[in-house]
């Protein structure tokens, strides 16, 4: 098998993370559907937090703030992974090799954010923890990793 079958491993292990916001589940896959058409229009991860627009009946600005990972979670991982990572951004960009991907999305010992660990908010008025628009950006974020682990030929657009 070529190494890019491992690939969807990373954006597969952030989906699982969020299926544990189980009380949730009727709006990740509308979440799902507003990825897919293009809603997510603007999507910026910075350190520790993730910022994005999201269209739908009107334009709402999306954020999710993603709480430090304890001290000792954060010893063990960098000492299994012996400082291979910098920081949770780089994990979101994808830029980390398989070795520590797979060690950083072990469950609870883990670098994924727990639903205590995550902050979510929504200027939509259907506010509630977790909205679609939400659902969207937390989705789109595993797309992001996807697509930072697989090299696109450069696409006209237009
Ligand atoms: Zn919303």
């Amino acid at each position: 098998m070529i190494a890019t079958m491992q690939v969807p491993k990373a954006i597969e292990a952030w989906c699982e993370n969020l299926e544990r916001y189980s009380d949730f589940q009727n709006r990740l896959p509308r979440g799902r559907t507003y990825l897919r058409n293009g809603s997510v229009i603007d999507l910026q991860i910075a350190s520790g937090e993730v910022k994005a627009l999201v269209c739908g009946s009107s334009v709402y600005q999306v954020a999710v703030k993603i709480m430090p990972v304890s001290k000792a979670r954060w010893k063990s991982i960098c000492k299994d992974c012996a400082g291979a990572i910098d920081s949770l951004v780089e994990l979101l960009q994808g830029r980390l090799s398989r070795a520590v991907m797979e060690r950083i999305c072990r469950e609870k010992t883990g670098l994924f954010p727990s639903p205590k660990e995550i902050q979510l908010s929504c200027s939509c008025p259907d506010w509630a923890f977790m909205c679609k628009h939400i659902a969207a950006v937390l989705y789109g974020i595993g797309a992001r990793l996807d697509k930072a682990r697989t090299p696109l030929p450069a696409s006209p657009t237009g």
